[in-house]
């Protein structure tokens, strides 16, 4: 199976180099061809596999190219017990009866990011070798916090590659900045830039760009690769723990074999929910994919009206790793929804960067609403949905969680469907401990204390333990202290590679 460009101006390649470049060279995103069909036979027989093995059945019909044994040497070096504390991976819970949750985050930094980023390192380097590429493969990342982390642990020690992290040395919480800052491993690099997110993520763009760094790298047998969301390698992998959720409620009888769900998902990026698309498009029985989005509600008034426009004020909110105004992969969506058109995407796609809006015609917005539904929560309402669900449940949920909780009951409330629905879980309640803990127990409680002693505070409210990567950070060696100015970012990525 081939891969082809949104933008329809290059010619289609096979997933390993899909994987390879991550974006393509007109610039837009790659998706396959044909969306593989799953039979109802199919997934029955994917029922009494484990997560690794549920995996392999879905990469490979995604993955033409790649041989059986390949996926499962990816999948098995990624999905392990020692980086995940579920023997699940991705466990599924009971919140009341027609409601569960699917918790992401039970992998090396507490957040639904290493789903992914886990096993991207694997699929890069197996998909360099096959097409040839000899370089080490450096990787280069701008974080506001999240992905850096999930990257760094995705790629530590992984043969074949390095990679490098820059974070605004203003900008990210004490816990990233210490989860950054005490990385293991043989290849990994981190620095702080002495700036906000903007300055660090131009600095890292130019970097990419700049040829005469590409070059230098090229003669000592480097070559940069992105680790970003819109590498197919980064959503694939995603579209698995659909599958495995609905297994899992058949198999607990839950569920009927055939029933459809709906599934809610917090979104930013739209990554996540993207993948809950093809999933249903291979012939997951989906009835609703909700599409839960906090203030910074672009996504919500796009499904609902079909105008995408940026142009608006960005909210800082509790869920900030869905902050965010440009959602890349709503670009493979509406390739998807033309029909593999890249004529309206393009049109689209140049008006956003023009104007900072477009709106699309009236069928593909019919088309849009038949499986999506969207609303927004206010932080307020966030909080509100933590403490009454931890109240109600005895369920600790996180801050984009809960927005994904908030945005249900409202779908109920709106529409009385009373079709079984799984929430999908992107957070560990203690990777964003202060906003948990203020929700659940007042300010008073939380007033003056810092972070790490947060983490105690809400491991003695809730019963839960605090998960491994979050233990103890203050108390580990840091590693990586260096700063640079944002100018001398590129000076910093020779050293660490050993370049002059
Ligand atoms: C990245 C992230 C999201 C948003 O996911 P997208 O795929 O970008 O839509 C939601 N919650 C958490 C905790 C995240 O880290």
């Amino acid at each position: 199976m081939q891969y082809q460009s949104t933008r329809g101006k290059c010619k289609p390649v096979p997933a390993a180099e899909a994987i390879k470049m991550g974006i393509a060279p007109d610039g837009g995103l790659f998706v396959p061809e044909e969306i593989p069909q799953l039979s109802p036979g199919e997934l029955q027989d994917m029922l009494p596999l484990s997560y690794t093995g549920r995996a392999v059945r879905v990469l490979e019909k995604f993955l033409t190219d790649f041989s059986t044994a390949e996926i499962t040497r990816c999948v098995e070096s990624a999905y392990r017990v020692k980086k995940f504390d579920a023997p699940e991976i991705a466990p599924v819970r009971t919140l009341n009866n027609g409601t569960h949750v699917l918790e992401l985050w039970h992998g090396p930094t507490c957040a639904f990011k290493d789903m992914a980023l886990q096993i991207l390192p694997h699929l890069l380097t197996r998909a360099a070798a096959k097409t040839g590429e000899q370089d080490e493969i450096v990787i280069l990342v701008a974080t506001s916090g999240d992905t850096g982390k999930a990257a760094l642990e995705g790629f530590r020690d992984v043969p074949g590659t390095r990679i490098i992290v820059f974070y605004p040395g203003r900008g990210v919480s004490e816990v990233q900045k210490l989860q950054m800052v005490t990385q293991e491993g043989q290849n990994v690099h981190v620095f702080a830039v002495d700036g906000n997110f903007d300055d660090t993520q131009s600095g890292v763009k130019s970097i990419f760009g700049d040829p005469q760094i590409n070059a230098q790298l090229e003669q000592s047998g480097f070559r940069f690769s992105s680790a970003n969301s819109i590498n197919w390698g980064r959503l694939v992998p995603q579209v698995v723990y659909y599958l495995s959720a609905y297994l899992d409620l058949v198999r607990a009888g839950k569920i009927q074999a055939g029933e459809p769900i709906n599934f809610v998902v917090p979104t930013g990026n739209f990554g996540n929910i993207l993948a809950g698309y093809y999933a249903a498009q291979m012939g997951l029985p989906i009835n609703k994919l909700i599409c839960a989005a906090n203030e910074n509600n672009v996504l919500t008034e796009f499904i609902r009206t079909g105008i995408y426009d940026r142009n608006r004020e960005f909210r800082r909110t509790i869920s900030p790793s869905m902050d965010i105004l440009v959602s890349s992969n709503l670009e493979r969506l509406l390739y998807e929804v033309v029909g593999h058109d890249p004529k309206p995407v393009d049109d689209w796609m140049e008006r956003l960067k023009e104007t900072g809006w477009y709106d699309v015609d009236p069928q593909t917005r019919n088309i849009i609403d038949r499986l999506f539904w969207s609303e927004y929560a206010t932080d307020e309402e966030t909080r509100q949905t933590i403490k009454e669900t931890f109240a109600t449940c005895g369920y600790l949920l996180d801050t984009h969680t809960a927005v994904g909780k908030n945005v249900y009951d409202k779908y109920v409330m709106a529409t009385g469907d009373k079709t079984k629905t799984v929430l999908v879980s992107t957070a560990s309640p203690f990777k964003f401990n202060a906003s948990v803990a203020q929700a659940v127990l007042g300010d008073e409680q939380v007033a003056g204390k810092s972070e790490f002693e947060l983490l105690e505070v809400l491991a003695r409210a809730s019963g839960m333990p605090i998960p491994a990567g979050l233990k103890d950070l203050d108390k580990k060696p840091v590693l990586h202290n260096r700063t640079v100015p944002p100018e001398e970012m590129a000076t910093a990525v020779k050293k660490a590679l050993g370049l002059k």
